[in-house]
């Protein structure tokens, strides 16, 4: 793999950079691989590269219907933070962002991480009894999480006028979360595909799945594609909001459905604001980007939906909530706005597990799942290699349902 450094960019820009190898390969697609991953988004290219670097598996294709990154990886809003409530969720998340940390040595390319800090705003008193048992059970995993006053609140985050003593909703306090922060997802898809294909993993784009295909034993044998049938004994899906469109072509049912959430931004403007600002009270979140512009979000919109669109109540009631607070902002122009498909489980953590299908994996329910790439790419290439699941990834599995043994993490942001 040529590795980027200072060096490697002037002596390119000596030739005009017309002379940088190409990121990953175009091979032709082979008839069978011993792992076929479904999906180029930011679980599925983890894994590969995981496959790849912690176990030696290779000859691995990763398969995808329109181009690597394109998906949810290219339209969340990058907030990678651990403030989780479970046992089981917090030391998993706590073990991505320590990854994520150390991505860009790891895969030598830039993610631009920037360890920022998550401020949640805080207007009322059941809110801030629930961040403060989030605290306790974070301090056992090593996360950080600290009660600050309102006069804080209002130091860290200069624009904050609104929430006064005479507002409808005053603010009562905020929570600090010094290990949150954001990073550039291109990098993050690119830079995993790139180093898996220096190690031999193929990236084949426009390879749209059609179905999966079961043996006469009842496991995984292949999958259907728009190019033929590609047969392998191990299938990862990894399509974030179509998993059950295609686990569905096997008779598997899954508790997932697939709902829109969406961001917008705004123009850029001078430094503004340096910590990513949370208010879950009332529905929005935003930090502000290299470039000066301020990247919003709010909850998904409560239907089930394959739109990739905002919906205009569901812009209306975020704008509207961070007006409350930031009066100033109503100035601000909007440049551009966007959506996405993610599928959420009843309890709103994820499924990682082999399904009663043998061979058959699917990483699923991932509707905060930037920040939980490195780690459930790790987890999910140990489970593929071993047979077994990693011991992060093992609450996670599908059977949680049957046993009621439900993991839930709602109301952790914006998620109802
Ligand atoms: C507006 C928005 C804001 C968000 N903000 C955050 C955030 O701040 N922090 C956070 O942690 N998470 C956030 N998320 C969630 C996060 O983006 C997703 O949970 C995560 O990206 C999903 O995993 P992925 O990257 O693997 O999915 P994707 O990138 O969607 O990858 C799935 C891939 O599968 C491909 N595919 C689908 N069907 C097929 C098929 N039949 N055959 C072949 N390929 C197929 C798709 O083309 C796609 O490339 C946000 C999401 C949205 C939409």
């Amino acid at each position: 793999m040529q590795k980027y450094s200072i060096f490697s960019l002037a002596k390119n820009a000596m030739s005009g950079h017309t002379k940088w190898q190409k990121a990953w390969r175009k091979p032709t697609l082979k008839n069978e691989y011993d792992v076929v991953i479904i999906g180029a988004g930011g679980h599925g290219l983890a894994t590969a590269y995981y496959l790849a670097k912690e176990f030696g598996i290779t000859n691995v294709a990763v398969l995808d219907r329109g181009w690597l990154g394109g998906g949810n990886v290219a339209r969340n809003t990058v907030t990678v933070r651990s403030n989780y409530i479970r046992d089981q969720s917090i030391p998993f998340y706590v073990k991505s962002v320590e990854l994520y940390e150390g991505l860009t040595r790891d895969l030598n390319f830039n993610m631009m991480h920037s360890k920022r800090t998550m401020i949640d705003v805080v207007l009322n008193y059941p809110k801030m009894r629930e961040l403060r048992r989030r605290q306790l059970a974070m301090d056992i995993y090593g996360s950080t999480y600290e009660k600050i006053t309102t006069e804080k609140v209002r130091e860290l985050i200069p624009p904050l006028t609104g929430g006064g003593p005479n507002a409808r909703l005053p603010i009562i306090g905020g929570m600090v979360h010094t290990d949150a922060g954001v990073n550039r997802h291109d990098a993050v898809a690119w830079g995993y595909a790139r180093a898996a294909d220096s190690m031999g993993v193929e990236m084949h784009e426009q390879t749209g799945v059609i179905s999966l295909i079961k043996g006469q034993d009842g496991a995984i044998s292949g999958v259907e594609t728009v190019k033929g049938i590609v047969k392998a004994k191990k299938v990862v899906v990894a399509v974030s909001g179509h998993t059950t469109t295609l686990t569905e072509t096997v008779g598997l049912r899954l508790p997932l459905r697939t709902m829109n959430l969406t961001a917008f931004v705004s123009e850029p403007v001078k430094p503004l604001v340096d910590v990513i600002v949370n208010c879950s009270d009332l529905g929005f979140y935003f930090s502000q980007s290299d470039k000066g512009e301020l990247v919003i979000g709010g909850g998904p919109d409560s239907g089930q939906s394959f739109r990739r669109d905002i919906k205009q109540h569901v812009f209306e009631d975020t704008v509207g909530a961070m007006l409350e607070l930031f009066p100033s902002f109503k100035k601000l122009k909007l440049l551009r706005q966007w959506g996405g498909h993610l599928d959420i489980t009843p309890d709103a953590s994820p499924i990682m597990d082999e399904t009663d299908i043998a061979g058959l994996f699917v990483t699923a329910g991932w509707w905060g799942g930037y920040k939980a790439i490195p780690a459930g790419g790790l987890t999910m290439a140990h489970h593929v290699a071993k047979n077994e699941p990693h011991n992060l990834m093992a609450p996670f599995s599908v059977k949680r349902f049957k046993n009621l043994a439900y993991i839930m993490e709602t109301g952790t942001t914006t998620a109802r």
